[in-house]
């Protein structure tokens, strides 16, 4: 199955050097067949504009409800209608339906990664720094995806009515953050995502078992043990003589035992989620 992947920004020229990289190479291999739409196709004035000013008052410009419709409604195949709904309700919605996943589901979904049925139901996925952070497990879940529609956000925004209205569509619409900065517009956002998504597609990298044992990946995710190459003695820093000996088991509970130590040093986080049921007898659960 190839994943149809449209990206509507006002810059969809920034798209192109993907084309030469990452989805370059996922194009050519038939995983992926990426659109990059302009946003100002769908507008109607000869300024083309897509924003305008915030109701309520307020420095800069907010992306217009109407222009996003007109584009999503033709990408998604649907009619345009009118809804009754609360503008402040979506806000619990927001946290609780698609996006903010509690701790729980998301592993579920990881543990089950390749087994999750491919879903014909289109997502839609609109970057926004106050939104939940996209993780590895949105990234795994999201592979599994047939139709994949970016929205990339400018100015200060688009108006919160937008997803909203296509939630009450029925659609399966996420919004998530990348990290906790301030960026000027959602098309860095959207190309870090799409990176972490596509190479999760079966077929797309080289050696599948390197995806697998990587850093967030999993039920009981850690962060990845140190890498080392050759050689073993490098301006006079050694590698640790264990990964020498040619003793598997030896090497496994070595790399295990550092990811376990790197991983509480630094994301104590993670560690609080283990589930220890499911830890190995050897790990020591700091
Ligand atoms: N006024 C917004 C705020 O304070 O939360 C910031 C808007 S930002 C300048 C414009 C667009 O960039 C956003 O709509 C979003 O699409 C994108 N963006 C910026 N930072 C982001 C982040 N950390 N993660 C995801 N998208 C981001």
């Amino acid at each position: 199955n190839i994943m149809k992947i449209d990206i509507v920004s006002v810059f969809p020229e920034y798209f192109e050097v993907l084309n030469l990289s990452l989805l370059g190479k996922a194009q050519e291999k038939g995983l992926v067949e990426v659109t990059a739409h302009n946003l100002r196709d769908w507008t109607h004035d000869v300024h083309h504009s897509v924003d305008d000013t915030p109701v309520g008052g307020g420095a800069g410009m907010v992306m217009k409800p109407e222009v996003w419709s007109e584009c999503l409604d033709e990408l998604l195949h649907l009619e345009p209608t009118t809804v009754t709904c609360d503008s402040t309700a979506d806000a619990d919605d927001t946290a609780s339906a698609d996006t903010a996943e509690p701790a729980e589901s998301a592993t579920e979904i990881a543990a089950n990664a390749d087994t999750v049925p491919a879903t014909d139901r289109p997502v839609l996925i609109f970057p926004n720094p106050s939104a939940p952070l996209f993780t590895q497990q949105d990234a795994t879940e999201l592979s599994h995806a047939n139709h994949l529609l970016f929205g990339c956000g400018r100015y200060e925004g688009y108006d919160a009515r937008i997803p909203q209205y296509y939630r009450a569509q029925g659609v399966d619409v996420r919004e998530y953050s990348i990290g906790d900065y301030v960026l000027n517009g959602g098309e860095v956002a959207v190309s870090v995502m799409l990176e972490a998504i596509t190479r999760l597609l079966p077929g797309f990298m080289g050696n599948a078992a390197s995806i697998v044992e990587e850093s967030y990946t999993g039920e009981n995710a850690l962060l990845e043990h140190r890498q080392y190459t050759k050689p073993a003695d490098w301006r006079g820093i050694k590698v640790p003589d264990v990964l020498l000996s040619g003793d598997h088991a030896k090497v496994d509970r070595f790399r295990r035992d550092e990811a376990l130590a790197k991983t509480n040093e630094l994301r104590p986080d993670l560690i609080e989620a283990l589930d220890c049921s499911k830890l190995d007898k050897a790990d020591r659960k700091t």
